[in-house]
């Protein structure tokens, strides 16, 4: 059976073109490049010009841009290491209270560390308000970290506004870019970000990279000890076949991002629509249109998201649900729940994200598919049931 991937937020399928510019440097130009010698100079050339490549296309520096095994890294790093080189101005961190379990965890880590986190709430479309992130700064205060596109929602977070007030006050910015670089455009510079967090295989590139960006002056504790790599910042041999894909993947994506957005809203918005006038009880969930152009997350009434995924499977659509994913709980997402969703809602909750490789006709098949599947739950569910009774 034809496979269809709708869950492109969770990592996204190589280009050939990708492949092919990773290949050489696994069987023929395989050296290390911190290597002094001749064979070096290859691969250690593709490292720089992927670092060119990135830098170029955030408005960065190439300087600025750290390699790391992936957003994970880049996160922990970011936050572990933020948090501690300031401790003794203060001990206070600021967070989102919907960000990646990256970021969540990391924070939980750093409160047994001794550190205090205050997590921000959001707004039902799960957007941080700016005046309250004024309002939750205090003297002690020394990092925020607030996600630039949510993974689960969509919504993208007003952050130039946010790195203003962080930049007026003299505290260390982080975002976690992970969903929105390759995606939607970013300029470090303009939205006065100090740190942002990327992963490579979120946008076309290989799983296991990503990168740090580290505004220049900011002088960020390594995480990683071991060796003089990354300017002495991040230890360990250099990967450079992924590098060079991540760099590969960032270029193919920023050139045809314009494209790409004005293709991929015309999907999601249809497939919105159509969910919307077909489907009864469905709640889009996040902002309208301040979210990413592939992302449409909706909760529907009366139904458990993981039976829906797994009718939608059955017929061959690949989608997410709103429950944690990787942690194996039962315990709706944090991103559900703090845009307000009761926990029944939050539970029958499907996340539909979309690549350029996917079709109207997908689309069209998947409501249909959705449609069926929900009718089938439905009629076997008593809450519907009592529901129909009650309203009769
Ligand atoms: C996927 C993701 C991460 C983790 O990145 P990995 O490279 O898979 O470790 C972090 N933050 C967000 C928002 C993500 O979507």
């Amino acid at each position: 059976m034809e496979q269809i991937f709708f869950d492109n937020a969770s990592t996204t399928r190589m280009k050939q073109e990708t492949l092919d510019a990773m290949m050489p440097y696994f069987i023929e130009k395989y050296a290390n490049p911190s290597s002094i010698h001749s064979m070096a100079k290859e691969p250690r050339a593709a490292v720089d010009n992927a670092r060119a490549t990135i830098s170029k296309i955030l408005n960065a520096e190439p300087n600025e841009i750290y390699f790391t095994s992936g957003g994970t890294e880049s996160d922990n790093w970011a936050l572990i290491s933020g948090a501690r080189m300031n401790s003794k101005k203060g001990k206070h961190v600021i967070i989102s209270s919907i960000e990646h379990h990256a970021i969540i965890e990391t924070a939980e880590y750093l409160e047994k560390e001794g550190f205090e986190i205050t997590r921000l709430k959001v707004d039902k479309d799960g957007l941080v308000d700016p005046g309250e992130l004024r309002s939750a700064i205090r003297p002690d205060t020394t990092l925020i970290s607030v996600m630039m596109a949510n993974n689960e929602i969509g919504t993208i977070e007003p952050i130039a506004e946010i790195g203003k007030i962080a930049k007026e006050d003299g505290i260390l910015f982080h975002t976690d870019a992970v969903q929105a670089v390759g995606h939607i455009p970013i300029d470090v510079r303009e939205m006065n970000i100090d740190l942002l967090s990327a992963s490579g295989h979120k946008f076309g590139g290989p799983k296991g990279v990503g990168f740090l960006f580290m505004r220049k002056g900011i002088k960020l504790p390594p995480f990683i000890h071991g060796g003089a790599q990354e300017n002495g910042k991040r230890a360990g041999t250099t990967n450079v076949p992924s590098i060079v894909g991540m760099g590969k993947a960032l270029e193919i994506s920023a050139s045809n991002m314009k494209r790409n957005t004005e293709y991929l809203i015309k999907l999601r918005d249809h497939y919105i629509k159509r969910v919307e006038k077909e489907i009864p009880f469905s709640k889009l969930n996040g902002h309208r249109t301040k979210r990413l152009p592939g992302n449409a997350n909706f909760s529907f009434k009366f139904v458990e998201g993981e039976s829906l995924l797994m009718l939608l499977n059955m017929n061959g659509i690949c989608v997410s649900t709103g429950s944690a994913c990787a942690s194996g709980s039962l315990d709706p997402s944090h991103v559900l729940l703090g845009i307000g969703l009761p926990h029944e809602i939050a539970h029958g909750s499907v996340r539909v994200t979309l690549s350029e490789e996917n079709t109207m006709e997908e689309i069209d098949h998947a409501v249909d598919v959705l449609k069926s599947s929900l009718e089938r739950l439905r009629s076997m569910s008593p809450l519907y049931e009592d529901y129909l009774k009650n309203n009769e």
